[in-house]
């Protein structure tokens, strides 16, 4: 090990989100019903069964983690922070470009580090790989905090839809 007085991958870790129904979740490992040669997978799933919300099921810890806390089915906390990006002081379409931006710099990354055929495993390849996941999330949370005009159309069209299923049920 080459770390010094830090852990790169270490400070990736992100916290599990809270349910929308307001109970914990939690990080699972096991056999996905659909997984091929039924595979342990890891799943976030809410603790209160009767809930029934989970994530989809991934190949890496880290990675069920994010999916889960990208998916309506979670809630972002108050306080979204990313732990290599900062953002204060920007405002929301800011910080909805500086996102983007930093999502193609990590897409280059990756394929630059596959076109030097550099191993999955290694230290650089795993963290350029959670780094963009964490930006994919921050995303879904960007686009939530600050949508846009054309956005706000597509959600006002959807709440409508949910209405009207309100009514016939
Ligand atoms: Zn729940």
């Amino acid at each position: 090990m080459n770390d010094t007085n830090e852990n790169p991958i270490y400070e990736l870790k992100p916290e599990i989100n809270f349910c929308t129904c307001g109970c914990e979740a939690r990080l699972l490992k096991e056999r996905s019903a659909d997984s091929e040669k039924g595979k342990l997978r890891y799943v976030v799933r809410c603790l209160d069964e009767m809930c029934g919300h989970q994530g989809r099921y991934t190949q890496y810890p880290w990675q069920a983690i994010l999916e889960w806390n990208k998916s309506p089915m979670s809630e972002f906390p108050e306080d979204f922070r990313i732990p290599f990006l900062t953002l204060t002081g920007l405002g929301g379409e800011e910080i909805r470009q500086k996102l983007n931006e930093h999502r193609l710099t990590l897409e280059q990354k990756i394929k630059q580090l596959r076109a030097e055929k550099v191993s999955g495993n290694t230290e650089e390849m795993k963290i350029a790989r959670l780094q963009l996941m964490w930006v994919i999330y921050a995303q879904s949370w960007a686009k939530l905090k600050f949508p846009r005009e054309d956005e706000l159309a597509v959600i006002d069209e959807n709440e409508g839809a949910e209405e009207s299923n309100v009514q016939e049920a």
